[in-house]
């Protein structure tokens, strides 16, 4: 179906938010005159965040933090996987280009990828999987399938937060800064876990932290 052009003005509660823009905005170069102009010439993250998709985690607000302060790659449960070039892209521009010193990868409680992987039945290798959904979440559901019979939701959510670690350490691109690093002497990337409870808004850290064994 073609689409035709539209206002997004018809809508309210777009306008709402265009205006609470506007405000925030002003609020912000009160508090802080300058704050836009020293944005615009550039940005130095500390932190790469890979977190979930779900509306009630946003990365910024939570941490406290200001434009600028957090890269981010959000998906549908936090994953990582080496053939999706989106998320391999993103982790290059981080660690090579903006020079962020932490990875963080973000789990939550409640989390609707994990609550429909640990319900699904092992998928079939015989049947190709369908939508894009299926395919993503595919990896998700044979890490359940790995986990011990009578698993919970919440094991499922942080061995996810723990594979993910590993598997962004196993990267090319951590794995080539952690190289550097020995023969350089520069401070290598660090990749963290982290769960956060959104029945209380509170973030853990999980002790899954991993840096390179030299
Ligand atoms: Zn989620």
């Amino acid at each position: 179906m073609p689409s035709k052009h539209i206002k997004a003005s018809d809508f309210p509660l777009l306008q709402t938010c265009l205006t609470d823009n506007k405000e925030w905005a002003e609020r912000v170069s009160h508090e802080n005159p300058g704050f836009f102009a020293n944005s615009a010439k550039g940005q130095s993250p500390f932190l790469l965040w890979i977190g979930c998709a779900d509306s009630r985690v946003p990365e910024s607000v939570v941490l406290g933090r200001k434009p600028g302060e957090i890269f981010v790659h959000r998906n549908i449960a936090n994953q990582f996987h080496h053939n999706d070039d989106s998320a391999n892209a993103v982790l290059t521009y981080a660690v090579k280009n903006l020079g962020v010193q932490h990875v963080a990868i973000v789990g939550h409680t409640a989390c609707g990828g994990c609550l429909a992987a640990h319900g699904a039945p092992k998928p079939d290798p015989k049947e190709s999987e369908s939508t894009a959904l299926s395919r993503f979440l595919s990896p998700l559901i044979e890490l359940r399938h790995s986990l011990p019979e009578g698993a919970t939701i919440d094991d499922l959510i942080i061995a996810n937060v723990k594979k993910t670690v590993q598997t962004v350490c196993e990267s090319e691109v951590i794995q080539e800064n952690w190289k550097t690093a020995k023969e350089t002497g520069k401070q290598p990337v660090y990749v963290h876990g982290w769960l956060k409870d959104l029945s209380t808004g509170l973030i853990k850290d999980l002790d899954f932290s991993e840096g390179p064994d030299f």
